[in-house]
């Protein structure tokens, strides 16, 4: 496999002061990482492997693969949410739980977990509170969320009645009350109706113009939308890397490669 990230500088060797030569606070970086979920009366599960991976601030960068392949554990590893067994992962030169306490990670995770008794709202100004939003200007700040994922007219109804597709917006929406530099998008248009898919898309690429030192890591299974919005592709299997090449935004090329990956990876 060549790997995109063949043009950066070289790992470290243990003992090695690691990046000297590169700015090493803006990198995601992750090195020997393993996870594996123990559970009793069941096997082990194995859901990150050994993975290494760089991640250049600044870039937008898909992770695609099959589902069990770790993609939603390698999001809550790099949120803090999620300790590894082994291997050191760096944001901005940070562990991810210290990087989080510092400057804030935008997440959407795969599920959206809401309180079903509040309303949207409610919900929209307690997120903002824990996200560290200043009190005066939450009000605004959740209306203007409220516009950008067109929900302001379902803004009294509680969390509990909403469609999977609603759930989602509300997602986007704590997601876009406060500006991160480090986003990471678990199945951003899962549940999203054509409408909102294109709605999503227009506030992806503003999130990416808005600040050129934003990276967007996304997982998803549409490969299409992937290659319009990203610039870099990770696939993994079995949590393992198993590509990794620039996408060039040409969703045919992209669709064969990653299938043709995936079949000789599940044939190994
Ligand atoms: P993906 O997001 O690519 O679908 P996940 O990271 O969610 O993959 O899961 C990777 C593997 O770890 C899967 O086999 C999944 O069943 C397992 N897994 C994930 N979370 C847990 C957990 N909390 N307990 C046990 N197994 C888990």
């Amino acid at each position: 496999m060549r790997a995109w990230t063949e043009s950066l500088p070289p790992m470290p060797s243990a003992g090695e002061q690691p990046y000297q030569h590169v700015a090493r606070n803006r990198l995601i970086e992750l090195s020997g990482v393993s996870k594996t979920y123990r559970r009793r009366y069941r096997r082990r599960i194995d859901a990150l492997v050994q993975l290494d991976l760089r991640i250049e601030a600044g870039s937008t960068v898909a992770v695609v693969g099959p589902n069990g392949a770790g993609k939603s554990t390698l999001f809550g590893v790099l949120a803090g949410l999620i300790r590894p067994d082994r291997g050191r992962t760096l944001v901005h030169g940070l562990a991810p739980v210290a990087y989080v306490r510092s400057r804030g990670v935008g997440l959407l995770p795969d599920r959206v977990r809401l309180p079903d008794r509040l309303t949207v709202r409610e919900t929209l100004v307690r997120l903002a509170i824990l996200d560290g939003c200043s009190g005066a200007a939450i009000p605004r700040s959740v209306d203007r969320v409220l516009d950008l994922v067109g929900l302001r007219e379902r803004s009294g109804d509680r969390c509990g009645g909403l469609s999977h597709g609603l759930r989602q917006r509300v997602g986007i929406a704590q997601l876009l009350l406060r500006p991160r530099e480090v986003l990471l998008l678990d199945e951003p248009l899962s549940g999203l109706d054509p409408v909102w898919r294109a709605r999503f898309r227009e506030l992806f690429e503003q999130l990416r113009r808005d600040s050129s030192g934003r990276t967007l890591l996304l997982s998803s299974h549409e490969l299409g939308e992937t290659a319009r919005l990203t610039e870099r592709v990770i696939v993994i299997e079995a949590g393992r890397v198993v590509d990794d090449f620039p996408t060039r935004g040409d969703s045919e090329a992209l669709e064969r490669r990653v299938l043709s990956v995936l079949r000789r990876a599940g044939q190994a």
